[in-house]
């Protein structure tokens, strides 16, 4: 049956896989799909056990730190009380919808999706909420919070005693549920059980569906399409315009965000505060090695490469050329997966302000870059969002 690629836009007919076999697209590499010997039955038993242990991970403390009898308790939602009750709302909501909303609503779709194929139904709606689930899945962050709630546990460490509390082990193990998940439907094997591929048009120019990959006639463009009820357009509408716009908009608030600090700590000592840079260089001084080495990779590296690599990207179709085409579209698939782990500094800070809260021995506050360094993680993911790799190919084909 015929598959079109999302990354280039090449239409391409695969068969049916057998055992320990992929398809890649013949084009670009894209893995377009791949045989999965477990099967839907065990991607089905792990979302339910996915949204059960979320369940816990949002009512039961996370981690617990002391000072001799003193003690803090730390859930997800404190982060969200604590970002509001130090008027930071935009950040308090953001925070909310990643590590609390988005989770539960991913993990709520993908299994009514699974349960319901797997119950034999095949309801009109079922596509629908497989596009949702699609489209929400890079924003549900818990993998994202555990990194964070990694660092904070270490951190903490240095002064105090901290544990982690039922609530966090059922957040590790959700998140490594949630990673694992994809891998076990991935491909194209469930939008084959929603809707069958259709044969390619004959006699008329196609269009492809970005979400499912469907290939329909040319002429169903700005219709829904019959298998997500995506619109379908023959590319992204005013894909380049909003790329720009949005990295536009990054470059402006990134000097903000590493010039002012990201958090203040108050002590007996005297008050600090650190920038972005800064906390790396304590963690360093501390001997913390591989925090500053995470930290820097999240906070300094990936938002530097992604802000390079979109304005590199959108040059390349205002200025096409052939020159690393399978490159480029391999830096926009990395763009697109990386940049929601950037996301782990505004976290540590919304974990570390509740619990570090001993009235003169220790206080934790947000500083002013955490905003424009949270939403420069959001504008950049938009951006890659909105941009069309097809685009580049289209370019590199009219221009030889
Ligand atoms: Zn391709
Ligand atoms: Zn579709």
């Amino acid at each position: 049956m015929a598959i079109a690629c999302p990354d280039c836009g090449e239409d391409q007919s695969i068969p049916v896989l057998v055992e320990n076999t992929v398809a890649e697209c013949r084009r670009c590499g894209r893995l377009l799909d791949q045989f999965n010997e477990s099967g839907l039955s065990v991607a089905l038993a792990w979302s339910w056990a996915s949204l059960l242990l979320l369940l816990p991970a949002n009512l039961l403390p996370l981690m617990q730190v002391s000072i001799g009898h003193d003690r803090r308790a730390g859930y997800i939602s404190s982060g969200v009380h604590a970002l509001v009750a130090e008027h930071w709302p935009l950040l308090a909501l953001m925070f909310a919808a990643f590590t609390i909303v988005f989770p539960f609503l991913y993990v709520g779709l993908i299994t009514t999706v699974l349960t319901t194929l797997h119950l034999g139904y095949r309801p009109k709606w079922v596509g629908r909420l497989f596009r949702y689930a699609h489209q929400i899945r890079l924003w549900a962050m818990p993998d994202v919070l555990v990194l964070a709630g990694m660092v904070v546990f270490m951190r903490t460490q240095v002064q105090m005693q901290s544990h982690i509390e039922a609530g966090g082990w059922c957040l590790i193990s959700a998140s490594v549920l949630l990673i694992l998940m994809p891998h076990s439907f991935a491909g194209h094997r469930v939008w084959r059980l929603i809707a069958p591929d259709l044969p390619e048009p004959r006699n008329e120019s196609s269009l492809s569906c970005d979400v499912c990959n469907l290939i329909l006639p040319l002429s169903m463009e700005q219709k829904r399409c019959p298998r997500c009820r995506r619109r379908l357009y023959l590319r992204k509408p005013n894909a380049l315009n909003r790329t720009a716009a949005l990295v536009a908009a990054s470059y402006v608030l990134y000097f903000p965000a590493y010039y002012y600090p990201m958090s203040t700590t108050v002590q007996p000592n005297g008050v600090q505060q650190y920038t972005i840079m800064q906390g790396i260089r304590q963690l360093v001084n501390a001997g913390y090695w591989e925090l500053a080495v995470i930290i820097f990779t999240a906070s300094v590296l990936i938002p530097m490469l992604k802000l390079i690599g979109l304005s590199w990207l959108y040059m390349s179709v205002r200025y096409p050329s052939n020159r690393a085409l399978v490159l480029r579209t391999h830096l926009a698939r990395i763009i697109h997966r990386i940049g929601r782990w950037s996301n782990t500094d505004p976290f540590i800070a919304a974990l570390m302000v509740p619990m570090i809260s001993f009235h003169g021995i220790a206080n934790v506050h947000l500083g002013k870059a955490a905003l424009p360094f949270a939403l420069v993680v959001t504008l950049t993911m938009l951006a890659s969002r909105s941009f069309d790799t097809r685009l580049m190919w289209d370019a590199a084909e009219a221009r030889s």
